[in-house]
C-alpha cells in the first residue's frame, strides 16, 4: 500500500493572532496544509517593514522568513486606505498612532482626522497583499481589496484593527458586527487568498 503523503508545512509570517485565526479558518479546505505561524519560531527575528507599498512589505516578510526558516511561507501585508486622507493609514495601518499604538489608539486617531468628513469623503478600502515564497525565492504575489464606508463612531466588538468602523458596500453591519464566517467569505484577505490557492494546490501535488 502507498504511504500517505505527509502534510505541507506552511508558515504564515505573522504574530498577529487575528490574521492567524482568519487564515486557519480559510485554509481548512486544504486538509493537507499544516499552518504554522511565527509563534512556532520564537527565535526568528522578522525584518523591519521598510517597504513603501503593501507589495514590498509582503514580499520582504515572505522571502526573509522562507530563507531564514528554510520553510514554505505566506506573508500578508494589509491595511486600510482612505482616499480622502491621501491613502492614509495605508502601510502604516498597524502603527498609525505610533510605534506601540493599540488598535483602539489607531481607530481614535482615524476618527479624529475624519471628524469633519462626510459621505463620499468617508469612502475607504481594505487592501491585502499575500506573498508566497519558497526558501529559494518568491513564487507568487497577489492582491485583494474590499471597498466600503467608515462610520463616525465604533460599532461591534469582534474582528480587529479598523473593523468596528468599516461597513462593506452592500452591507449594513460593520466587520466587527457580522459573523466571522461572513467576513472570511467577503474580505480583502479572502480575495487575495483565493488567488494564491491554485499555487498552493499545485505545490502540494508536486510533493
Ligand atoms: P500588517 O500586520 O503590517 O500587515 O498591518 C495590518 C494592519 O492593517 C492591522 O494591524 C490593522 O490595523 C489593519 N488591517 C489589516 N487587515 C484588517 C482587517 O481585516 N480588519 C481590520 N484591520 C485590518
Amino acid at each position: 500500500m502507498k504511504a500517505p503523503t505527509p502534510p505541507l508545512q506552511l508558515v504564515l509570517a505573522t504574530t498577529n493572532l487575528h490574521k492567524v485565526r482568519e487564515f486557519r479558518t480559510m485554509l481548512k479546505t486544504l486538509s493537507r496544509v499544516d499552518l504554522l505561524s511565527l509563534a512556532d519560531f520564537p527565535s526568528y527575528v522578522p525584518p523591519e517593514e521598510t517597504g513603501a507599498t503593501f507589495e514590498e512589505n509582503a514580499v520582504l516578510k515572505a522571502t526573509h522568513a522562507a530563507k531564514a526558516l528554510n520553510q514554505w511561507v505566506i506573508a500578508d501585508d494589509s491595511g486600510l486606505v482612505v482616499p480622502a486622507l491621501k491613502g492614509a493609514p495605508g502601510v502604516f495601518s498597524a502603527r498609525f498612532a505610533g510605534k506601540d499604538a493599540t488598535d483602539f489608539d489607531n481607530r481614535k486617531k482615524l476618527l479624529d482626522l475624519m471628524q469633519h468628513l462626510l459621505d463620499d469623503d468617508r469612502q475607504a478600502f481594505y487592501e491585502c497583499v499575500i506573498a508566497f515564497s519558497s526558501p529559494s525565492g518568491l513564487r507568487k504575489c497577489v492582491r485583494g481589496t474590499c471597498e466600503g464606508t467608515l462610520l463616525q463612531q465604533e460599532r461591534g466588538s469582534s474582528g480587529f484593527g479598523y473593523d468596528s468602523l468599516f461597513i462593506k458596500h452592500g452591507y449594513s453591519k460593520t466587520f466587527a458586527e457580522i459573523e466571522e464566517s461572513t467576513k472570511n467569505r467577503i474580505s480583502h484577505r479572502r480575495k487575495a487568498l483565493d488567488k494564491v490557492l491554485l499555487s498552493l494546490e499545485s505545490l502540494m501535488n508536486s510533493l
